[in-house]
């Protein structure tokens, strides 16, 4: 049928104001640039094979038409019901990543100048950059020197009146113990912040991590088990938050609502000590379907990286100089993110220092994530006694400059498993 003048190029479609109006859409070069950079290589082969796709791509761009929404449209939704679905949560909101998503938690709790936060000493900056950024305290709890994961006991000790949130990390994909520091939460009133950037399917005690405290966020950027082309996060509550946890992410607008003369109503998100306004951490229909997909691979992808883990944490039973990664438990399974490699230095007669050094020349690529927060810069411009804090964190000033590091565990070949697990014996061998 020919086209009328009253078939307006846009109407509001699926995003209810005429947003869709301003903006332009990709056409079938964007989209080839789009390939080019997903999938590369430089040889004549390549070249060929991208022309016929060029053709098709083409072809397909005149037959099909834009989507009518690129930020938060059908596939954000569908993502967040498969997330809900895997997770057993009813409010998985998909967002920028989980830093934003760690954000809308200390929102909620009111986070300013004066409260405290307490978080893990060993975790990435990630974690604390909000509470910095107010001007609140980040009180550094110890770790458990078996999976460096925040030390509910420490904790314990930590909290004073003003601490307003817990933040475990659940590092590595281990799940931190999470019972002891849901009674302090319950005992002293205090919010839990689940910083489960590597657990995304890990378990504790029957329960997904992430979903046990107040608040939990998920990261997707590209370093992780599955991402949303390279950038992404879900933010997920126990809290009664019913619509409004997506309120949070999008600068509160309430379509169902209007003023006066106008399309929409902004409404503030009820947070524990009133109402808070909202900031933008929108995602995009092309990170949701980026890891739509990926997810429906994500129980083979921690299968494999939970299979290299046994192999590595069998083949590292023979020399007791080395304390390898924990496997999984009745209560606790883990997404292993990473391979938690400690050594113990007096059996090893040196340290994770000069181990490190003995795989870096064989070529084993191993990270310590992640250096303790305190010994940072920007803590000590904010005014953080470093030797204060390392005094007061023992577990991890010893598990990072004399006991652990990480070693990858995902897109090895059996081949390349065995020669990490030669190398790292024979590496220790040599130190003993
Ligand atoms: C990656 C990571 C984050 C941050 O995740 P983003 O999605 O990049 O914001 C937070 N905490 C830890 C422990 C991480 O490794």
């Amino acid at each position: 049928m020919p086209k009328k003048p009253s078939d307006f190029r846009y109407n509001t479609g699926p995003s209810q104001v005429p947003w869709a109006a301003v903006g332009e859409n990709y056409n079938a070069s964007d989209i080839m640039a789009l390939i080019k950079f997903l999938i590369m290589k430089n040889d004549d082969e390549y070249d060929n094979a991208l022309k016929e796709v060029e053709t098709a791509i083409q072809k397909l761009s005149k037959h099909g038409k834009a989507p009518g929404k690129l930020s938060l449209g059908d596939n954000v939704s569908l993502l967040e019901e498969k997330i809900n679905h895997y997770l057993g949560t009813n409010n998985a909101t998909f967002i920028t990543n989980a830093t934003a998503g760690f954000e809308i938690a200390y929102k909620y709790a009111n986070l300013g100048p004066g409260d405290e936060v307490i978080a893990p000493a060993i975790t990435f900056m990630a974690t604390i950059s909000y509470p910095l950024s107010v001007g609140a305290k980040v009180v550094f709890a110890d770790v458990d020197p078996r999976t460096i994961n925040m030390d509910p006991a420490d904790v314990a000790k930590k909290i004073t009146k003003k601490t307003k949130v817990i933040v475990p990390v659940h590092i590595g994909g281990w799940p931190a113990n999470m019972d002891p520091i849901m009674e302090l939460s319950k005992e002293h009133d205090i919010v839990v912040l689940e910083d489960a950037a590597h657990a995304f399917g890990s378990i504790y005690k029957g329960k997904k991590a992430g979903t046990i405290g107040h608040f939990g966020a998920y990261s997707f950027h590209e370093v992780k088990n599955v991402t949303s082309f390279g950038e992404g996060g879900v933010l997920v509550s126990t809290l009664p938050f019913g619509e409004d946890l997506k309120k949070c992410r999008f600068l509160g607008l309430d379509l169902s609502r209007k003023i006066k003369n106008w399309l929409y109503d902004v409404v503030a998100v009820e947070g524990k000590y009133g109402p808070f306004a909202a900031g933008n951490c929108s995602s995009t229909e092309v990170q949701a379907l980026g890891l739509i997909q990926q997810m429906g691979r994500i129980d083979d992808i921690i299968a494999v990286r939970r299979r290299n883990a046994q192999y590595l944490t069998k083949r590292f039973e023979e020399n007791e100089a080395i304390i390898p990664q924990l496997l999984d438990t009745e209560e606790i399974r883990s997404t292993y993110h990473l391979y938690l490699l400690q050594v113990d230095p007096k059996k090893l007669k040196g340290d994770i220092q000069n181990l490190k050094q003995k795989l870096d020349e064989r070529g084993i690529t191993n990270i310590p994530h992640f250096a303790p927060l305190y010994k940072f810069n920007v803590l000590k411009r904010l005014g953080y006694n470093q030797e204060e804090w390392e005094k007061a964190c023992p577990n991890a000033e010893n598990a990072f400059n004399h006991c652990f590091t990480h070693l990858p565990l995902y897109g090895l070949t059996q081949e390349q498993l065995e020669y990490m697990a030669e190398n790292v014996l024979q590496s220790v061998k040599e130190l003993q």
